[in-house]
């Protein structure tokens, strides 16, 4: 790359919601920087919860795909995504391409940048689950953009070690922290100024008040069918007790929507809510007592806010809060949920053993740490 005193040019490419969430600290930190010129690409491959994030966080994207079809096949998906992103960059001519975690629209925009010889920056970098199909297609996504890469953004030294036992060129691998917690910290600051922000559960609050809340969200692919049908079922049984209240906003996507609906519609004591923004996801996580969740983000936040957090997989990228034991992995068995749920409620020292506030993911400089290290091209 030429040196030259004009700014770079940085293609930030994502999709989903998560990406959105973890990128737009980043956005935002290349923007107030004049040695970046900065050009956002989103290919919606969600739509509306896309929309929440790309508002709240001021972000009105320089290219917008509109990728988002009904029952879209990975293979279609991921075509379209490869010509519409190599047509961007066809067009941007960038300095870098930066891609988030682990999506089709991450893959994809990796791939269209390798396919121009464009360095990509891979923010969330090292995730291992070390089973390609849990989680499904993510692992193999981020195998593919983990070797194209010129710059690996790994969150954790156990995801830098994931990438060194991959044979990944050391002097490209830096421990940046997670973005997610700069995101946490910078949504939890603007509510701190704008309350009316995340005022939006207090009806909720209201009807549940003297309960104890157990937050819950399950979108997984691996989880479609079975999975979501145990999840359904767990919950079920937790909300017999009427000292409980759940509250679920439930993931767009039909797979999850139709077993829950089904499932769980009569329940008094089981808000089912459409997805929150994120202003007032992090008022959720900050009211619930545990979290109930196959995400990946919320398995980075809740740590951070101090809640325990049950994470319904069988496998987990993200071991560090394992580790710490502040998230517990109990699958989608329809026993193991519901004990492990009642042991945090009845047994106080197990509570308070999860219950600690710490932060393998990163101190909130996560964004400043990858703006230094693209300004100096690693
Ligand atoms: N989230 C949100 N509203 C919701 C559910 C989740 O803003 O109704 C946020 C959450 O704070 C986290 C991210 O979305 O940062 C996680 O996204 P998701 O669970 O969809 O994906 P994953 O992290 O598993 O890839």
């Amino acid at each position: 790359m030429a040196q030259t005193n004009l700014p770079k040019t940085i293609l930030v490419v994502f999709g989903t919601r998560p990406e959105a969430i973890k990128m737009f600290p980043v956005v935002h930190a290349l923007r107030e920087d004049p040695r970046f010129r900065v050009v956002t690409c989103v290919s919606a491959q969600h739509r509306g919860i896309l929309d929440q994030v790309l508002e709240i966080s001021g972000i009105v994207p320089d290219y917008d795909l509109d990728l988002m079809r009904p029952d879209q096949t990975l293979d279609a998906l991921t075509a379209a995504l490869l010509t519409g992103l190599g047509k961007v960059m066809d067009e941007v001519q960038p300095d870098w391409v930066i891609v988030q975690g682990d999506t089709a629209t991450a893959m994809s925009g990796a791939l269209a940048a390798y396919y121009r010889k464009l360095p990509v920056a891979h923010v969330e970098a090292g995730l291992r689950s070390h089973n390609i199909y849990h989680p499904w297609p993510e692992e193999v996504n981020r195998k593919i953009i983990g070797t194209i890469a010129k710059l690996h953004f790994a969150p954790t030294d156990v995801s830098a070690a994931a990438l060194l036992a991959e044979n990944v060129d050391p002097a490209t691998v830096h421990i940046t922290g997670n973005t997610v917690i700069d995101a946490l910290h910078w949504v939890t600051a603007k509510i701190e100024a704008e309350p009316a922000l995340a005022a939006g559960l207090a009806d909720i609050e209201a009807r549940f008040a003297g309960k104890r809340i157990i937050g819950v969200t399950s979108h997984r692919r691996e989880n479609f069918g079975g999975g979501l049908e145990n999840i359904a079922e767990a919950i079920r049984r937790i909300a017999a007790r009427d000292d409980v209240a759940l509250i679920f906003p439930v993931h767009p996507n039909p797979n999850v929507r139709k077993v829950m609906d089904a499932a769980l519609s009569d329940l008094p004591n089981v808000a089912m809510i459409e997805p929150l923004d994120y202003p007032h996801f992090a008022r959720l996580l900050s009211i619930a007592e545990i979290m109930l969740t196959d995400s990946g983000g919320v398995q980075e936040e809740a740590p951070a806010l101090g809640k325990p957090v049950l994470v319904m997989r069988e496998t987990t990228e993200r071991p560090e809060g394992v580790t710490a034991g502040t998230a517990k992995l109990v699958g989608t068995d329809v026993d193991t949920i519901v004990s492990e749920i009642f042991t945090l409620l009845d047994d106080k020292a197990a509570y308070s053993a999860m219950a600690r506030a710490h932060n393998p993911f990163g101190d909130g400089q996560t964004a400043r740490r990858i703006v230094e290290l693209l300004a100096n091209d690693g």
